[in-house]
């Protein structure tokens, strides 16, 4: 089985290369619509080739605006051309012969001055979405547009997806005094992150205590200073890494997370609130984890968070954990964060993976 995604990168072209993406951007959305009006007009396809478009583009370029504007012709044809979908927000695609991603920079011909040129252009990307591009198994279209004023390349890649049917549960509990503690229903343990992650902690305390009720979730993400961004999301990659590792090494099929809570009805002080106190940056590690553990086949569920920290693995009588060690009357004692790990094996699932953060 095979997954198509794709891999977004941020570019930071320079004020030239701003510039002529821009305007090959535009020249390409253009091209391609008044195909699609001539298509619509005579009903048939094009025969047109890279040859008989008179425009500014590369000729590999040119040939992916006419398969571009086929496959938009098609669309309005299949709906007896009730519907006209035409190209607003400027785009240029480039298909995978064409373009080359390196280690800092994506390599694209665009033409300048008349001239066809390799132009390369400064790229930010995580080790992760490099991992991907360099695990996936076909490479395909490369599309730069334009988001919020910023530059973004969004490649298509299609990646083989080996398939799990190992039923074994793995329950892996986000926290924050422990990034994660997963627990399979052989009792086999994992702390995840644990140790020498006080950096970790402290700003994932720190940028989101002072971003809480202020804005709402994506704004944090963007308002967030960059640098300890990159430094967050690296190590949730390495966590969530080290997690899908650990469940493969298991043979785990299922991965259980509680489903996050609505940051916005959180009032009491509870563990919980705690937690989402920085709940958008959980939800991001949670996304990292099921990224993950889809690719290797391993299913993600969401269960219902109640009672997971209270209720006892041994005897589900509900006591509050005082510290970091958990205590039951039936002779049960763990860690806090294990208890909610190993609750949340048997914890029910939720409807859909709407997590809410
Ligand atoms: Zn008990």
């Amino acid at each position: 089985m095979s997954q198509v995604m794709t891999v977004k990168l941020k570019l930071l072209p320079t004020k030239e290369q701003s510039a002529f993406l821009k305007i090959s951007s535009l020249i390409y959305i253009n091209t391609v619509n008044s195909l699609v009006s001539e298509m619509i007009q005579t009903k048939e396809l094009t025969k047109k080739t890279s040859k008989d478009i008179d425009v500014l583009l590369n000729s590999s370029v040119k040939n992916q605006v006419i398969r571009d504007a086929k496959s938009v012709f098609n669309k309005t044809k299949k709906k007896n051309y009730t519907v006209r979908h035409i190209l607003k927000k400027p785009v240029i695609l480039w298909n995978n012969q064409n373009f080359k991603v390196l280690d800092e920079h994506i390599s694209v011909p665009l033409i300048i001055k008349d001239k066809s040129k390799r132009v390369s252009i400064k790229m930010i990307a995580d080790q992760y979405e490099l991992d991907l591009l360099n695990s996936s198994s076909k490479i395909g279209t490369l599309r730069i547009t334009q988001k919020n004023k910023k530059w973004i390349a969004q490649i298509a890649i299609e990646c083989s997806i080996p398939t799990q049917s190992s039923a074994k549960v793995m329950g892996v509990d986000l926290g924050i005094k422990i990034p994660a503690v997963c627990s399979t229903d052989e009792d086999e343990v994992l702390f995840a992150g644990n140790g020498k992650q006080n950096k970790y902690i402290r700003r994932r305390y720190g940028s989101c205590r002072k971003k809480l009720g202020r804005v709402k979730k994506q704004n944090a993400i963007d308002k967030m200073n960059n640098k300890e961004q990159r430094y967050m999301k690296d190590q949730d990659h390495k966590i969530s890494r080290s997690i899908v590792a650990f469940a493969v090494s298991k043979n785990v099929g299922v991965i259980k997370l509680e489903q996050l809570i609505n940051i916005r009805k959180q009032t009491s002080k509870s563990r919980k609130n705690n937690r989402s106190l920085s709940n958008w940056s959980f939800y991001r590690l949670a996304m990292y984890i099921e990224y993950k553990a889809n690719l290797l086949g391993i299913k993600v569920e969401y269960v219902d968070p109640s009672y997971t920290s209270q209720s006892c693995p041994n005897c589900t009588i509900k006591n509050k954990a005082k510290d970091r060690q958990y205590k039951c009357e039936c002779g049960y004692s763990g860690h806090r964060d294990l208890v909610g790990a190993k609750n949340i094996r048997y914890a029910p699932v939720l409807d859909g993976k709407s997590l809410t953060a």
